[in-house]
């Protein structure tokens, strides 16, 4: 509100034919203002990120072998449990009948869920980035 009485302190400045002091002051209002809104987009993000985490939170369960993201009524996953205990991250299992597999660190579970290759891959090879995709905006 303070920068309401500023900016019409600008405004007379202009009427009275001051432009030099009116476009100082002009000018750090503008450069407080810029200020403000860099600061509101960090502010923003943090809130994003926290609600991120509180949803998840909230969402993310562990069955003892795997994690399942609850989304509405959809259970989704499972995720690598490798994966998210290490990066944090949700990278969905690949199911090819026998065993499911991490295609982003090569962790493979068998059909009792047991882990029977943690991480293989990730030694001999540069692990294969898996796609992210959020599942809400
Ligand atoms: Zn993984």
């Amino acid at each position: 509100m303070l920068n309401y009485y500023r900016y019409k302190e600008v405004y007379e400045l202009f009427l009275k034919g001051k432009y030099e002091e009116a476009k100082h002051l002009l000018m750090e209002l503008q450069s407080r203002y810029i200020e403000t809104c860099d600061e509101n987009s960090v502010l923003k993000s943090q809130i994003q990120e926290f609600e991120d985490i509180l949803y998840l939170s909230k969402n993310l369960i562990f069955d003892g072998s795997h994690y399942w993201l609850i989304t509405g009524n959809i259970k989704q996953g499972p995720f690598c449990t490798t994966c998210y205990n290490r990066d944090g991250t949700l990278i969905r299992l690949h199911d090819n009948g026998d065993a499911k597999r991490c295609y982003h660190c090569g962790t493979e579970y068998d059909r009792d869920n047991a882990i029977q290759n943690e991480g293989v891959e990730k030694a001999a090879t540069p692990p294969r980035l898996a796609k992210v995709i959020p599942l809400y905006k």
